[in-house]
């Protein structure tokens, strides 16, 4: 059984539907990219995953269990992170509080998880008690990674985490990425950064107008044209 099972789901937002029968699944253990054109419908599926958007058919599965619909807290609740595009952080709150309003569903192990995050992102430490509004770009990402990772997750969804950053900062983020799945997290990532992201990717899937195109190790897809043909053809 996978940890997670997106099964032939059909999103629409009002009357307009965006997602066909979409399907993957992701293992315990592994990094699995969800790449894809502007528009091509990434967010939307993240988005239905962690309980922003109800499909109209199919099923999402999360250690067996249907979650498509549950409330965006609930699905927090069992284990899944979600990390939004935007880095939308509180920026006239501290870095430490906006840490500490990722771990609102179980506050018993705040202290432990702190330090976990300050573990992989010692930047933060040092500015703990900064606002966030002040950080940097990439340091505003980082926070809003080590936000998600507060509330314990099993299995981690990220939108477009090195989006808008400059190299040595996308570089910073993706080796975070790699850490935070060596140290046993489940990571989804959806990524415009084709190179970067099949590199920390075990499996991929390419996403075409709202429906799954291609699929494959990460190295069969960074063999294969059509990859970044999806992208140009968009
Ligand atoms: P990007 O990389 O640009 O974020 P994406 O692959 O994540 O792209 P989605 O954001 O999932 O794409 O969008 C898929 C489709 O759904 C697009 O055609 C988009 O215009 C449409 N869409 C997204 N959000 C809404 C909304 N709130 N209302 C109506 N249509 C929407």
């Amino acid at each position: 059984m996978s940890l997670l099972e997106v099964d032939a789901i059909d999103v629409a937002y009002g009357n307009v539907q965006v997602l066909w029968d979409v399907s993957l699944e992701v293992d315990e253990g592994e990094t699995v990219a969800l790449l894809g054109a502007n528009g091509a419908g990434k967010t939307t599926t993240l988005k239905s995953i962690c309980g922003d958007l109800t499909p109209m058919d199919g099923a999402i599965r999360y250690k067996g269990e249907d979650i498509g619909g549950l409330p965006h807290e609930e699905v927090v609740a069992k284990g899944v992170a979600h990390v939004p595009e935007g880095r939308e952080v509180f920026t006239e709150s501290t870095v430490r509080e906006n840490l500490e309003l990722g771990a609102y569903i179980d506050r018993s192990k705040m202290q432990e998880r702190l330090q976990e995050v300050y573990d992989i992102f010692p930047r933060l430490e040092e500015r703990k008690k900064q606002r966030a509004g002040t950080l940097s770009g990439g340091e505003q990402q980082m926070l809003a990674i080590g936000r998600g990772l507060m509330s314990d997750p099993d299995l981690l969804l990220l939108d477009e985490a090195s989006l808008g950053l400059a190299p040595v900062l996308v570089d910073d983020v993706f080796e975070a990425i790699q850490r935070i799945n060596d140290e046993g997290t489940t990571v989804l990532l959806v990524e415009q950064d084709i190179y970067n992201a099949l590199r920390v990717a075990d499996r991929g899937y390419v996403i075409k107008t709202g429906e799954i195109a291609l699929s494959g190790t990460a190295q069969e897809l960074a063999r294969d044209e059509r990859v970044e043909e999806s992208y140009l053809g968009a």
